[in-house]
């Protein structure tokens, strides 16, 4: 048995949320009114979280991402990441971080033998970072970058929000950033999740920031799709030591090839980022639940995903914040 949906794709990818809590508040992921917290009992325990995961790599699951809210905040993370890592069949185990925990915990991470790593960061420099995030840490970030980079940690992926009139005068210098670090940025065209304005003030597509890179720099090269690249569009700069990618989420959607998943921290199943169906799987779970049912719910909530995300066109495509579903 597999994880195939209505349109023949199959999801090899999961991507599961272990808090709902962040130490910052960027503009685009905590949008609108600030949420009340969910309780310590609402949030899926780590043994919950790792038999939902032993469930779906029966169901060809391949690849976790660890995400959140801010996932190096909860507490005894490492040792999780640790079991997870160790989960027989999974080829591919990651998180997702602001990074401002990564000096301190960057040999956690060695010994918790995750390789790879994507670190937010959507400015290089510090008073905007504190525009966006709320909090003056920019350094701390960059401390953590160059403490994963010199601990051997590799590919670092350097997720970088696009928005116009607050980034967008920093597409070169984050081009120019891979030709001295190994680096991957990856620009990400801003959603529509959640109830704010920002997208239809902020949205800027990627093929601007590409015309604007390569107006400076000359043509990208393109760079050959492997099997972990999710769904950016890969390039290089000549002689660069890292590599720009664009992950086009709005502007070319990439519906069509998606394989992800999503197990929210309070644990529900969500099959498309951009839509507010899910499953609840924790109640079940705590009815006692066999590791069939499991399986069972989790081909439930593939098969309630749509050939591709709905409503692009309203400014609110997902009514939950980012911070509350994990990016
Ligand atoms: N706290 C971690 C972090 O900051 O990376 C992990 C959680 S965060 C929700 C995961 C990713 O979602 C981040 O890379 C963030 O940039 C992205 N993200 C959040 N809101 C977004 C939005 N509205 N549009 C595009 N990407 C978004």
């Amino acid at each position: 048995m597999r994880l195939i949906d209505r349109w023949h794709r199959q999801l090899n990818y999961l991507r599961v949320s272990i808090t709902d809590r962040c130490n910052l508040r960027c503009i685009y992921c905590q949008t609108g009114p600030v949420f009340h917290k969910q309780n310590h009992d609402d949030i899926l325990r780590y043994e919950e979280i790792l038999r939902i995961i032993t469930a779906g790599i029966a169901l060809g699951i391949t690849k976790v991402r660890i995400t959140g809210g801010e996932p190096l905040i909860r507490r005894n993370v490492f040792s999780f990441l640790k079991d997870v890592s160790h989960l027989p069949g999974l080829e591919d185990v990651s998180f997702t971080t602001n990074g401002l925990l990564l000096e301190r915990h960057v040999q956690d991470i060695v010994a918790a033998k995750i390789q790879r790593i994507n670190v937010s960061l959507d400015t290089l420099k510090a008073d905007k970072f504190i525009a966006i995030s709320g909090a003056d840490r920019w350094q701390q970030v960059w401390n953590g970058l160059i403490a994963a980079h010199t601990a051997g940690i590799f590919p670092i992926k350097l997720n970088v929000v696009a928005m116009k009139g607050l980034n967008d005068d920093e597409w070169l210098a984050f081009a120019d950033l891979t030709r001295h670090y190994p680096f991957w940025v990856r620009f990400i065209e801003l959603m529509p999740v959640g109830h704010s304005d920002l997208y239809a003030q902020r949205w800027v597509s990627s093929d601007t920031i590409k015309k604007t890179i390569e107006s400076k720099f000359g043509k990208l090269i393109p760079l050959e799709k492997h099997v972990h690249d999710g769904p950016a569009e890969r390039f290089k700069l000549n002689d660069s030591k890292g590599e720009i990618g664009f992950i086009h989420a709005i502007s070319h959607h990439f519906c069509q090839t998606c394989n992800r998943l999503r197990l929210t921290a309070n644990g529900c199943l969500r099959a498309c980022l951009l839509s507010d169906q899910q499953i609840d799987l924790k109640t079940l779970i705590r009815q006692g639940c066999s590791d069939k049912d499991i399986q069972q719910q989790l081909i439930a909530a593939v098969s309630l995903k749509p050939i591709s995300h709905q409503n692009l066109d309203s400014p609110i495509a997902c009514s939950e914040q980012m911070v509350r579903i994990g990016g």
